[in-house]
C-alpha cells in the first residue's frame, strides 16, 4: 500500500544523508497520506544505504501499525511526528535532521533570526526559528515540546537535538527546508563571528509578511 509515498519518504532520507543532513542512523521522515490519513515513516535503526521503500513502516495517527513488510520498528522520534500532523492538520511532510550548524544552534537554545529574506519560505510568524524546550528523545515530553514551536512556524529547532521541518506539500518540500535552515545556521554561525559574537541586525516579521513573489507585484 501507498507505494508512491514510501518510495518519496525512502529516497528523501537517503538524499538527506548523502547531503551531509543527517549521519549513520540519525534523523527521519514521514509523510502524511491524504486519502487515507495513514503515515509512511523511517523505521528505527536502519542503515540507510540499504534502506527500501518496503523498509517503511505505515502507521496510523494513533500509532497504530498498519503495514510493516520488512518487521521493522518505526523510528523512536514517531510521537513527535503524530503530535505535529495532529496538532496541524494542514501538514503532510515532516523531517527531522541533526545537521550541525542547526544542531549547534538547539545546543545553546539559540533560536535564528530572519537574517535573509528566503527565510520568508519557512512559515514564521515571529520572525525567528523557535527551539522548543528539550525534551528527552523518544518520550511524550519531546512530543509535548513541539505543540507550540510547530504552531509558529513550520520549522523549528530541538533544543540539545536537532531541528524539524514540516510543510503541506510532499517530503521533498519538508526536505528542502532542513537543507535550507543548515545553510542559514551556517551563515548565522558566520554572522555571529564576524561580528564577535554580537547579535546582528534581522528583519522584523512586518517586513516578512510585506514581501510578495514577484508575479503578484503589480508593475
Ligand atoms: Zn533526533
Amino acid at each position: 500500500m501507498l507505494e508512491k509515498l514510501k518510495e518519496e519518504v525512502c529516497n528523501i532520507a537517503k538524499r538527506a544523508q548523502h547531503d551531509g543532513l543527517c549521519k549513520h542512523k540519525s534523523g527521519n521522515f514521514s509523510a502524511r497520506d491524504k486519502e487515507t490519513g495513514y503515515i509512511v515513516i523511517t523505521p528505527a535503526g536502519m542503515d540507510r544505504d540499504l534502506l527500501k521503500p518496503d523498509d517503511m513502516v505505515v502507521i496510523d495517527i494513533d500509532a497504530n501499525v498498519i503495514e510493516n513488510l520488512s518487521n521493522l520498528k518505526p523510528t523512536s522520534e514517531t510521537l513527535m511526528h503524530l503530535m505535529i500532523y495532529k496538532t496541524r492538520e494542514d501538514v503532510h511532510s515532516i523531517a527531522h535532521t541533526h545537521s550541525a550548524f542547526a544542531t549547534s544552534f538547539a545546543i545553546v537554545n539559540k533560536p535564528i533570526p530572519a537574517i535573509v529574506y528566503e527565510v520568508a519560505t519557512l512559515g514564521l510568524t515571529k520572525a525567528r526559528i523557535p527551539v522548543a524546550p528539550y525534551g528527552r528523545p523518544g518520550t511524550p515530553a519531546l512530543a509535548e515540546s513541539v505543540i507550540e514551536p510547530c504552531k509558529e512556524a513550520d520549522c523549528f529547532l530541538l533544543e540539545k537535538h536537532g531541528v524539524v521541518a514540516i510543510d503541506k506539500g510532499n517530503i521533498y518540500e519538508a526536505f528542502l527546508k532542513v537543507s535550507y535552515i543548515e545553510e542559514l545556521s551556517e551563515l548565522y554561525y558566520r554572522c555571529l563571528s564576524l561580528n564577535n559574537g554580537k547579535d546582528v541586525e534581522a528583519f522584523t516579521q512586518e517586513e516578512l509578511d510585506s514581501w510578495v513573489y514577484p508575479t503578484q507585484v503589480k508593475l
